[in-house]
């Protein structure tokens, strides 16, 4: 029933397989189960693309897949996976899922809640989302079964879902915000009756729980082209009163110079492949509203720091509830914010105090950020560019020259 393509055909390079996916599928094979890698990691190995991680279908069952390797970990979420650790590296196994059965529990709006029948492999490929993202890979035979037209979507760069695009939304509403992650990121266009239906329907992503929106948007914003994923949310209709933080983002007037260089500087560092914090990140997206609420205390009468702190605090509790945000990454926001202040002080000891700071570097990144945005006179900057960099001497040099 698939289409069978041999290396020749579709000309993986198996240079970019990680030396762990095979590891995964061969010792499944060698106890006498089916094991693939599956779905982004062969759209990026099509691509050319180094993935940067493997998952692995099987029809091991989980306990199954468990049983065959030292660290692994069954792990129950929507879907029960198994979690093979060697080392720091990570692989997601899954079994093959079955089809979607009519008794499956749904929410009132026909969103799947919870549905674990294992399948054959045909049937764990209509399941998937994408048709570029329906293709499995065996490292040892080198070829690729594709489904659903995989390889032809590929070669037109074409995002397409796999069924009737309403009714695939209705089960799992968050795939929409996937087709415009995938379609900014791999610079495909989105096919005419895919992308149809999102304008209508994109207000059932409110049903979904915030933590699944959450992790979604964070891969989006992550994504090295977030920009990208913002204005194709915006073409698509899914950016309004869908998202408290995205409508922040897209439709603050003030903010908008300060989140566009925010998110320009975000898709550099990671397309340069360094590290990004999803506290700096969020700390980044969020300011503007800790701005004008800091300023408001300070109004109503509060001293500086203090009324920063409440700013922070209103924002932090708004907000974590809205978008389930983790505690690190609240913490990290707020040490982010409350250290700008600090690097007004350029007298005594303050800003030695600061340079031991561990948090230095996301809070100075963050200085230059407002620095580039207008907000902060861009002198600032340059000041603390240089003492961070500067010796002894240069920096007593400093300390005196801006009193
Ligand atoms: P990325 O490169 O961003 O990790 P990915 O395609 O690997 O992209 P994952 O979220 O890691 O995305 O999902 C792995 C695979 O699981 C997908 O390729 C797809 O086949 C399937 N999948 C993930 N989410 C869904 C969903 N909401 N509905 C159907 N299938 C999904
Ligand atoms: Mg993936």
């Amino acid at each position: 029933k698939p289409k069978v393509l041999s290396a020749k055909e579709h000309g993986i390079d198996p240079k970019l397989l990680s030396s762990n996916a095979i590891r995964v599928t061969s010792t499944l094979q060698e106890n006498g189960f089916k094991a693939f890698v599956v779905g982004g990691a062969v759209r990026d190995l099509l691509l050319g693309v180094k993935p940067k991680d493997f998952d692995i279908a099987t029809n091991a069952t989980p306990e199954q897949v468990k049983r065959l390797f030292r660290r692994a970990f069954i792990i129950g979420r929507r879907f029960q996976i198994v979690h093979v650790m060697f080392g720091q590296d990570l692989l997601e196994v899954t079994t093959f899922r079955g089809p979607a059965t009519e008794a499956a529990p749904k929410d009132e709006h026909g969103r799947v809640l919870r549905d674990n029948t294992f399948g054959e492999q045909h049937e764990d490929a209509v399941r998937r989302d994408f048709t570029i993202n329906a293709m499995y890979y065996d490292p040892a035979s080198q070829t690729v079964l594709d489904y659903h037209g995989g390889i032809a979507d590929i070669r037109k760069k074409t995002l397409r879902i796999i069924g009737v695009p309403e009714a695939r939304y209705r089960e799992d509403p968050v795939r929409m915000l996937r087709v415009v992650r995938f379609a900014a990121k791999l610079q495909f266009t989105i096919d005419a009756a895919t992308s149809a239906p999102i304008a209508v329907m994109a207000p059932l992503i409110n049903n979904v729980p915030s933590a699944r929106v959450f992790d979604e948007m964070l891969k989006l914003l992550m994504s090295g082209h977030a920009m990208a994923c913002l204005q194709q949310l915006r073409k698509a209709g899914l950016h309004h009163g869908l998202m408290p933080l995205l409508d922040v983002v897209l439709e603050q007037p003030m903010g908008e110079k300060f989140v566009t260089l925010a998110l320009a500087s975000t898709d550099e560092r990671i397309q340069q492949g360094k590290p990004v914090s999803p506290g700096f990140l969020f700390a980044s997206l969020l300011w503007h509203q800790v701005l004008e609420k800091w300023n408001a205390y300070i109004a109503a009468g509060e001293f500086s720091i203090p009324a920063l702190h409440l700013a922070a605090d209103d924002v932090l509790n708004a907000q974590t509830d809205a978008l389930a945000l983790q505690r690190k990454i609240g913490s990290d926001m707020r040490d982010i914010w409350a250290m700008q202040p600090r690097f007004e002080k350029r007298v005594g000891k303050t800003p030695y105090k600061l340079l031991e700071n561990t948090r230095l570097r996301a809070g100075y990144d963050f200085l230059l950020l407002r620095c580039a945005s207008g907000e902060v006179e861009a002198e600032i900057g340059e000041w603390w560019t240089a003492f961070i960099n500067g010796d002894e001497v240069a920096r007593e040099e400093l300390l005196t020259a801006k009193p």
